[in-house]
C-alpha cells in the first residue's frame, strides 16, 4: 500500500538554486564519499541480484498474509536471507498480527440478466450465512453520494460504489479512491445496508479483482464487503442503468481466526565512526494471499536488501548503521509498523534518516524529502547523484512509506524515492501480482537509487535535523 505525496509550499525553484550552491561546494560530503555514491549508482546500473531475490521470496514462500503458514514461511526466508547476504545482528521482532482467511466469494446478477460476476471478498470482511444475502441494488459513485442518501433508500439493499480509480504515475488516484474500501463498508451499514459491492479499486482492464484491506469502525454494523473486476463492474453499472432493479446474490465464507504471531526482520550493515545512528531502509515481507506479492512488496523487499548488500560489498564502511526492517502486516493494520516505533520509542532520536520501497518495482523517477531546512542543500547533493537515472526533484513535503509513518509522525527525517506507480496498480492486490510483472532492468535502476541514498544518508556529516511531530 503506497502512501502519497501533498503539494507543498517549498518551489523547486528555490530548491534549484539551494543545488546549485551544494554542488559547487559540499559541506557534508568528502569527495571520496560523493564519488563511492557514483560508483556505486553505475555498479548498480551495470547489474544486481535484486531480480533474484524477488525470485527466491515468491518462489520459496508465495503468498504471505498476516498470520498465514506463509507469513510464518517468510519470516524464516527473510532471516535465512539476510544472514546468507552477509548482514549483522539479524533478528526477528515478535509481532502479533490478525489473521483473517478470504474462503471463496461468489457475486451474481440474479435479475434483470442473470450472469455471475469476477469478484474478491475485501480484506478483513466478515463471511455471509451459508444461504448467502439476495438483495436489491442501490447504486451510487461515491462515498459523499453514498453518504447523502436516506437510510430508506439503502435499509435491506446491497450499496455498489461505483467509483472508478485514475491512473496516475504518483499513484494519487489511489489515495482519492481508496476510502470506498476502507471506509465504505461501515459507511454503508450505517444506513442499513446488508452488504457492500465496490468497484475494484485498481487499474486492471482485466477480468482480475483487486482486495485490500477494509476498516471497519466498532460504531457499525459489521456487514460483508466484496470488491468487483472492473469489467464485471461495467457489466453491473449497464444492468442497473438499463433496468429499473437489479437483484444481486452474494455469498462469502471469510473469516477472522484468532490473532497470531509474524515478526519484523531485521538485519544491519554496521556503520563506523557513527555506528550508534541509523539509517533505515524499510519495505514490507507480508502480501496479500491471492497471488505471490512479487510486486507488492517482493520489489521493495528485493530493492533495500540489494542496496544494503552493494554498500556492505563496496569495500568501504558507512559511518552511521545501515539498517534493513522488513515489515510484518503492512496490508492489514500495519501491525509491524507500530510495533517497531513502540520498541524503538527510547532510541528513536538516533535514527537520521528512514525512507522506504512499497510501490513496485519503479523506475524511481522522482526525488521527494521531509528533512530540516537546514539539510536541503544535502538532499540536493543527494539528487544530483541520482539525476542521471532521469530522477525529477520535489518537493519537501515528502510522506514515505506506511511502514516509516510512525516515525516521521514522530520526527525522524524521510526521503522519498518515488517509484512510478503509472502501471503498479494494473497488478496490485490481485491474482497477477507474480514475477512475470517484474522486470530486472527496472530493478536494477531502483536498487541504484536507493543505493545512493542510503549511502550518502549513512556517511553525511552532521545529521538531517528533526522534522515536526504530526500525528
Ligand atoms: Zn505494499
Amino acid at each position: 500500500m503506497p502512501t502519497l505525496s501533498r503539494p507543498g509550499p517549498l518551489c523547486l525553484f528555490l530548491w534549484a538554486s539551494l543545488a546549485a550552491t551544494a554542488v559547487a561546494n559540499s559541506a557534508d560530503w568528502t569527495n571520496a564519499d560523493l564519488e563511492t555514491a557514483a560508483t556505486l549508482r553505475d555498479r548498480a546500473m551495470a547489474g544486481t541480484d535484486a531480480f533474484e531475490h524477488v525470485s527466491s521470496l515468491v518462489t520459496e514462500v508465495g503468498p504471505r498474509s498476516a498470520g498465514s503458514a506463509g507469513d510464518a514461511a517468510a519470516v524464516r526466508w527473510g532471516l535465512n536471507t539476510l544472514g546468507t547476504l552477509g548482514f549483522s545482528q539479524v533478528h526477528a521482532q515478535d509481532v502479533l498480527v490478525p489473521h483473517w482467511v478470504r474462503g471463496t466469494a461468489e457475486v451474481s446478477i440474479v435479475s434483470p440478466f442473470p450472469q455471475p460476476l469476477v469478484a474478491t471478498s475485501l480484506g478483513g470482511s466478515i463471511g455471509t450465512s451459508e444461504d448467502g444475502i439476495d438483495a436489491a441494488v442501490v447504486a451510487v459513485d461515491s462515498l459523499e453520494a453514498l453518504k447523502a442518501l436516506p437510510a430508506t433508500a439503502v435499509n435491506g439493499k446491497i450499496v455498489f460504489i461505483d467509483q472508478r480509480m485514475e491512473r496516475t504515475r504518483d499513484g494519487s488516484g489511489y489515495g482519492a479512491t481508496v476510502p470506498i474500501r476502507s471506509q465504505g463498508p461501515s459507511d454503508a451499514a450505517d444506513l442499513g445496508a446488508l452488504a457492500l459491492v465496490i468497484r475494484s479499486v485498481g487499474t486492471s482492464s482485466d477480468r482480475i479483482a483487486h482486495t485490500g484491506g477494509l476498516n471497519y469502525r466498532s460504531d457499525a454494523p459489521r456487514i460483508p464487503a466484496f470488491a468487483l473486476s472492473n469489467p464485471d463492474a461495467d457489466l453491473l453499472a449497464r444492468q442497473i442503468k438499463s433496468s429499473k432493479t437489479v437483484h444481486l446474490h452474494l455469498k462469502s465464507t471469510a473469516r477472522e481466526l484468532p490473532p497470531a504471531w509474524s515478526a519484523n526482520v531485521i538485519g544491519e550493515i554496521p556503520g563506523g565512526a557513527l555506528a550508534n545512528e541509523i539509517v533505515l531502509l524499510a519495505a514490507h515481507l507480508d502480501s496479500w494471499d491471492l497471488a505471490q506479492g512479487a510486486v507488492d512488496d517482493g520489489a521493495g523487499v528485493a530493492i533495500v536488501m540489494e542496496a544494503a548488500r552493494l554498500i556492505s560489498k563496496s569495500g568501504r564502511k558507512p559511518a552511521r548503521t545501515i539498517r534493513v526492517v522488513l515489515f510484518a502486516n503492512e496490508e492489514f493494520g500495519l501491525s509491524g509498523a507500530r510495533e517497531y516505533a513502540r520498541q524503538s520509542a527510547a532510541e528513536l532520536d538516533r535514527h537520521v534518516l528512514a525512507f522506504e520501497a512499497d510501490i513496485g518495482q519503479g523506475p524511481v523517477w522522482k526525488l521527494e524529502s521531509r528533512v530540516a531546512p537546514e539539510a536541503l542543500p544535502a538532499v540536493s547533493q543527494i539528487f544530483k547523484v541520482l539525476e542521471p537515472l532521469k530522477i525529477e526533484s520535489g518537493m519537501n513535503e515528502a510522506s514515505g512509506g506506511s511502514d516509516i509513518r510512525p516515525l516521521r509522525e514522530a520526527g525522524v527525517p524521510i526521503l522519498e524515492l518515488a517509484l512510478d506507480a503509472t502501471n503498479y496498480f494494473d497488478i496490485h492486490h490481485t491474482a497477477n501480482d507474480t514475477l512475470a510483472k517484474i522486470d530486472a532492468k527496472t530493478l536494477d535502476q531502483s536498487v541504484a537509487a536507493y543505493t545512493v541514498a542510503a549511502w550518502l544518508a549513512a556517511t553525511k556529516q552532521g545529521s538531517f535535523g528533526r522534522i515536526a511531530k504530526s500525528e
